[in-house]
């Protein structure tokens, strides 16, 4: 599996490109549409969102004008907010975001997987703290950890839906998953845990 990033304009946020040879393209989170475009081997599949907050989500309504096929991946209360502005906070940055009520969403939880390519599966963990819908998915040797882990930052919690105890909890849960795994984190450059 190829990964690749893309930084987004907004905040820094990372868009992941995931692919296989001639399997088609996944990403983790959507911000910018336009410098995806030439990465994405085709077929788009999916979108794997590590959370519901504005910054990681403002690009799907483009990026699902372009590809309408495209799977929403998130849990029940980033489902939630995709159908919120003011849940996702876009309704706060000057171009209210919600996604048309009739697309089609992939709700997963804690425990699921999601098949990728014919050897690639993301494995579903709830991860909540910074918001409810945060999801961290472990596919292989790599670990997307969003915002609930960001190597050197403190985890936000002041927002709204924000948890405190929830997002130690979640690091605790995190750290155990990222030993001898690579972090693709929702802002900044991959690494190994430390
Ligand atoms: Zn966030």
């Amino acid at each position: 599996m190829t990964i690749n990033r893309v930084e987004n304009s907004m905040f820094g946020s990372s868009t992941w490109l995931l692919g296989s040879e001639g399997e088609g393209t996944w990403l983790v989170d959507c911000g910018d549409v336009e410098p995806l475009v030439p990465l994405i081997a085709p077929p788009l599949r999916g979108v794997l969102l590590t959370h519901a907050h504005f910054d990681h989500i403002y690009g799907l309504g483009h990026l699902l004008s372009r590809f309408p096929a495209v799977r929403i991946v998130t849990n029940a209360a980033g489902r939630e907010a995709l159908l919120d502005e003011y849940q996702n906070l876009s309704a706060y940055h000057d171009s209210p975001f919600r996604l048309a009520d009739d697309h089609a969403i992939d709700v997963v939880d804690e425990g699921d997987t999601v098949s990728l390519f014919n050897h690639a599966a993301a494995h579903v963990y709830a991860t909540p703290g910074h918001h409810p819908s945060c999801l961290t998915y472990a596919i292989g040797n790599h670990l997307f950890t969003g915002d609930a882990y960001i190597p050197g930052v403190k985890v936000v919690t002041l927002l709204p839906g924000g948890d405190k105890q929830a997002a130690a909890a979640s690091l605790e849960r995190i750290a155990r998953l990222a030993a001898r795994r690579i972090v693709h984190p929702g802002h900044g450059l991959a690494s190994p845990w430390r």
